[in-house]
């Protein structure tokens, strides 16, 4: 801090300002000599040639004054002496002739020196260059006065000078306060506070910064930390980052690093840090103020962890999954030669883990397949939950499509190995759907769609652990997504017809019924049931066609009967689906009664395969129908998983041999062989048989020698609309 009193600077300042325009000389020295002001007008009386300011006194007013000004003895005699008051007659030698001055000096202590001032004024009553000869006793006594008068007028000044002073030292006072208050603020700030050099020593700091940094007090944070770098370059970017923004930006705000503790604890800081300049905008220190938000941080990374991870498993959840495949994606584009495989799986049966265990046991299960696939596969690779029970894996760098498979079978073995669940063991399967080559894809979004769209085709396909997405299954996939709506719009706006395929006794080719088959009238095209019946029984429209089929057949034949007076049995196609419906068999009642059609006219169509999904329920309506009067056949026979047992648990009257064995039966041993043994089987059984997909007389005759009476196929006529159907009655 300055000293509180008036400089001999400040005064000389003072003085050089009222003595600018005056005619009078000034010049103020300091204890020393040394020219503190001379004012324009003592230039002009000395005829100095340039400024002798800062010059010893005696190097410019001497006898060898170096500006080149005229020199007086007297004058030099009386500045360089001690005496103070008035010296009336100091002679100049000027060009034109001497010239008389007054000389009044004042010599005042200022700022714990000395200063004296002089005033030289040209001589009263004296003509420019006369001789002061001339001059009357009188005319000096009144020079004198006004010497005097002057003199007077220093005092004051002087005095005005001191109380000038003691102002000053009022407003340092305050000033003193006002920074001891600023300082009592900074050091009890909630807030870290420093400065620091450009190599980073310490300069002042704070209460708060010295207890950030582990320090007790802030003089034991000065005595040992000189030098902060230790602190602020965890990593050498880290703080070279922090200095080199600040000579950019000349401040930054909210700078958000990690600080080490004087224990080496990493902590996160916040800081808003200013440059202070000095003269020519040079760094002369740095001063910021600095948070710890290691609480807020850690705050943050938790919400960010529970925003990308799922809470049960702690694997990654979609949102995060979905970020490394773009992440992954992205990273393709730079080197393409990179490959991945995305996987995504689907517990099977896990509902049924719910229901007859309870959720806390499928929360278990669910860990458990976490941990089971976190064991198949690389650190570097990503495991997901997607849903429920739906989890995924992304495959990084995959070498090859069988590394995919290889890891796919890896997953279904550590699954099935059976593990304790509440004093239970389990075992569980999954289906795996892979999308290989994922690189070559857009987004994550469309990686992922995929993956489910084969993922869901390997849970169709019984008995198969995964599936490889083809553009075959988007295709089909995409067809059925149209399908469904507009499925529903079609049943609404009654576009199904009804075709009716006959059924005909082979050996003389009469008429023994019909098997009715859906058509959909859909924009101008007709489009088949093996479209259709899957994409209705997934989406639940199954039970509203299939009833408005029943309906259909049921007031057909009445018609028919009504018309013609015979009667025919007609086979209908039910899916197994319909049959687990619980008010299925009395929708049908209600149909037949309303109709007034006999059931025993009626045929419905089951397959096998079907029933084996949901045996229970279908058998039990089965059996409520069946009771009704209706009867059944079983449809495809031969191709499905074909257990016996089954044939004897269903009140059946009747099966169809499969197209697939009639093709070649002309031809081929073998199937000829099969034909005749499913019609022994179903004539053991007291069946009647029907085969289908007869197209040729060859056919025919095969089928005639083996013992097959009932035929059902092109070579005798395709399925008929009604009114052509009606000419065959
Ligand atoms: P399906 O029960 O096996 O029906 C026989 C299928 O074979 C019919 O196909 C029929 O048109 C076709 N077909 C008949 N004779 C020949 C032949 O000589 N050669 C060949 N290659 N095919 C022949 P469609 O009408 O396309 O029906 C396909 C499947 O759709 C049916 O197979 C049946 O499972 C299902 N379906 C048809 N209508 C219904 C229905 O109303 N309800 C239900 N749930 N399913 C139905
Ligand atoms: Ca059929
Ligand atoms: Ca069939």
């Amino acid at each position: 801090m300055d000293s509180p009193s008036i400089s001999m600077v400040d005064v000389s300042a003072w003085l050089a300002a009222s003595a600018v325009d005056l005619d009078e000389g000034v010049l103020a020295l300091d204890e020393a000599g040394t020219i503190l002001l001379c004012n324009e007008g003592m230039n002009r009386i000395f005829g100095l040639r340039s400024s002798p300011l800062g010059l010893p006194f005696a190097e410019a007013f001497g006898r060898e004054g170096r500006l080149g000004g005229c020199y007086s003895e007297s004058f030099f005699d009386a500045v360089t002496g001690k005496n103070t008051g008035a010296v009336p007659d100091i002679r100049l030698e000027k060009p034109a002739g001497p010239e008389s001055y007054g000389l009044v000096m004042l010599r005042a202590p200022v700022g714990g020196g000395r200063l004296t001032v002089c005033l030289v004024k040209r001589a009263v009553g004296l003509p420019p260059g006369g001789s002061p000869a001339g001059s009357t006793r009188g005319e000096e006594e009144r020079g004198e006065e006004k010497l005097h008068t002057q003199i007077a007028e220093l005092v004051r000044a002087n005095a005005q000078l001191r109380m000038l002073n003691a102002e000053r030292s009022a407003v340092t006072q305050t000033l003193r306060r006002a920074e001891s208050r600023y300082r009592d603020i900074v050091d009890n700030a909630m807030e870290g506070f420093f400065q620091w050099t450009p190599n980073w020593r310490l300069l002042l700091a704070n209460r708060a910064f010295a207890k950030i940094l582990g320090y007790d007090t802030v003089n034991e944070l000065m005595r040992s930390a000189g030098d902060v770098s230790f602190h602020f370059s965890l990593s050498p970017e880290a703080g070279q980052t922090l200095m080199d923004e600040l000579e950019r930006k000349e401040h930054i705000i909210g700078y958000e690093f990690q600080v080490a503790r004087r224990d080496g604890v990493v902590l996160w800081a916040s800081m808003s840090a200013r440059r202070v300049t000095g003269p020519g905008g040079r760094t002369k220190y740095y001063e910021a103020f600095i948070e710890n938000i290691s609480g807020r941080r850690i705050a943050e990374e938790k919400l960010t962890y529970q925003a990308f991870h799922d809470h049960l498993t702690g694997l990654a959840n979609r949102a995060l999954f979905r970020d490394r495949l773009g992440m992954a994606l992205r990273r393709t584009a730079r080197q393409p030669e990179c490959r991945f495989a995305v996987l995504t799986l689907d517990l099977d049966r896990f509902k049924q883990v719910n229901e007859n265990f309870g959720h806390s046991a499928g929360d278990e299960v669910l860990c458990h397949v976490a941990v089971s696939l976190l064991s198949c596969v690389r650190d570097t690779d990503t495991v997901a939950r997607l849903g429920e029970d739906e989890f995924a894996v992304f495959l990084e760098e995959t070498e090859s499509n069988s590394f995919a498979f290889r890891v796919s079978r890896r997953i279904q073995a550590a699954l099935e190995r059976p593990f304790l669940v509440k004093g239970r063991e389990i075992g569980v399967s999954a289906s795996i759907g892979i999308v290989l080559n994922a690189e070559k894809y857009e987004s994550a979004e469309d990686i992922l769609r995929d993956a489910g769209i084969a993922l869901n085709r390997a849970k169709t396909d019984r008995g198969i652990c995964y599936k490889v997405f083809t553009q075959k299954m988007r295709m089909a996939m995409q067809g059925g997504i149209v399908f469904e709506t507009e499925l529903r719009q079609g049943l609404n706006s009654q576009e199904f017809r009804m075709n009716y395929q006959p059924i005909v006794r082979m050996e003389d080719g009469g008429l023994f019924g019909f098997e009715a088959l859906l058509r959909w009238h859909h924009n101008g095209k007709v489009i088949s049931p093996s479209r259709f019946i899957p994409v209705a029984e997934d989406s639940g429209l199954i039970r509203k066609l299939g009833l408005f089929a029943i309906e259909c057949v049921c007031r057909q034949l009445v018609e028919w009967q009504q018309r013609h007076a015979v009667s025919f049995v007609t086979h209908l196609n039910i899916s197994a689906r319909q049959l687990v419906f619980p008010g299925f068999p009395k929708d049908v009642r209600r149909i037949i009664d309303r109709a007034g059609v006999d059931p025993s006219l009626l045929v419905f169509e089951i397959t096998e395969s079907a029933l084996l999904e949901q045996s229970e329920a279908c058998l039990r309506g089965i059996q409520q129908i069946y009771e009704l009067g209706v009867r059944f056949c079983l449809d495809d026979f031969g191709t499905g998983f074909s257990s016996l047992s089954y044939l004897r648990q269903l009140p059946l009257s009747c099966m169809k041999v499969d197209r697939s064995f009639v093709t070649d039966v002309e031809t081929n041993s073998q199937s000829l062989i099969i034909v005749r043994n499913l019609v022994g089987l179903g004539r053991e059984l007291g069946l009647s048989v029907v085969v289908e997909g007869v197209e040729r007389y060859s056919q025919v005759q095969a089928l005639l020698d083996v013992g097959c009476s009932l035929g059902q196929g092109y070579y005798f006529s395709p399925p008929l609309p009604p009114r052509e159907a009606e000419k065959l009655l």
